[in-house]
């Protein structure tokens, strides 16, 4: 478990964290959003030991993860981070990279392990291609690669997909976080990408304005939003008489109270995002079909 006690930090007289609390459960998955400067890199560096916290405590089982005050070799072998700029031998294979941190002393079990891990990451086929020639996306996947080839006990993931293209995205994602999942590998992710969230994560940490302001099951905080930061983070969505009112939750009616006239219909694939503007306020619904422009339509709030 990691327990996470009164945490704050600042970088020189800034303070982006205070007096955080929250755990973790072993095999756990979290996600921690917020906005961009929120602080989530920052918080995932302060788990694995890369600056003396201000206040506060972390402590993974009976281990307290310290700061390079107190620690010489920032990290530790139960932890692995993978952090947004990532740091690969530029002249070596992929599956040089990937192996770098395990023994040489069982050849063909180390030759087994990173042939798996290259599955795990849809490399396979780059085992042999130095890292430099990679493209970023390639590389983010060697990077996650390294991190979970001697199974930490937890690994910390900063943006892991981010370089990756849509095309690889969905899979890999799936592959990755079943990986973790079913090695029992407690796993921290900070992401703004919704889709590494949902049905992936089990809880979501919250970041704003220096502090922790959620901290749920996604489908709860879906369910509930309470905030416009967390819808946002969602759907598009409206906000009327103070409730947040997701994009899908307006429907269009023959008649009904809520009148508004269209503006203009955004093609979203499987629906129409329809931005519509009433004497108050812009509104924003999805529709099968788009509507014309000047359209008066009547709106009612489906739950
Ligand atoms: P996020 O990952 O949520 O985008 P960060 O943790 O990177 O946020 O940054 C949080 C805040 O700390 C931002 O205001 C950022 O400018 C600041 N910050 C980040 N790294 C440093 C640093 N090395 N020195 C000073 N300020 C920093
Ligand atoms: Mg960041």
């Amino acid at each position: 478990m990691l327990k996470v006690h009164q945490l704050s930090f600042s970088y020189n007289t800034t303070s982006v964290l205070e007096q955080l609390n929250f755990e973790v459960r072993q095999g756990e998955h979290v996600s921690v959003i917020g906005e961009s400067g929120s602080g989530k890199s920052t918080l995932l560096k302060l788990l694995h030991g890369e600056y003396d916290l201000d206040q506060g405590e972390i402590f993974w089982k009976d281990e307290q993860i310290l700061g390079p005050k107190y620690n010489l070799v920032v990290g530790y072998e139960f932890m692995k981070y993978v952090a947004q700029e990532f740091d690969l031998m530029p002249f070596t294979s992929v599956a040089e990279n990937v192996g770098k941190f395990l023994s040489n002393f069982y050849p063909e079990e180390k030759k087994e392990r990173i042939a798996e891990l290259l599955e795990v990451v849809e490399l396979t086929d780059f085992a042999n291609t130095k890292v430099k020639t990679l493209s970023g996306g390639q590389k983010q996947r060697v990077a996650l690669a390294r991190a979970i080839a001697k199974q930490p006990e937890i690994i910390l993931l900063d943006e892991p997909f981010s370089h990756i293209d849509n095309f690889q995205k969905q899979s890999l994602r799936r592959k990755v976080f079943k990986y973790l999942k079913d090695k029992n590998i407690t796993c921290i992710v900070a992401t703004h990408d919704r889709d590494d969230v949902l049905g992936f994560s089990d809880r979501m940490l919250v970041l704003n304005n220096t502090k922790i302001a959620a901290n749920a099951a996604p489908k709860a905080l879906y369910k509930n939003p309470e905030t416009a930061l967390v819808a946002a983070f969602f759907r598009e969505f409206n906000s009327i008489d103070q409730n947040i009112v997701y994009a899908h939750q307006l429907q269009v009616v023959e008649n009904s109270d809520l009148k508004a006239k269209v503006i203009h219909s955004y093609f979203k694939g499987a629906y129409y995002l329809i931005e519509a503007e009433t004497e108050q306020q812009q509104l924003f619904f999805e529709h099968p079909e788009p509507i014309p422009t000047g359209t008066d339509v009547s709106l009612v709030i489906k739950i």
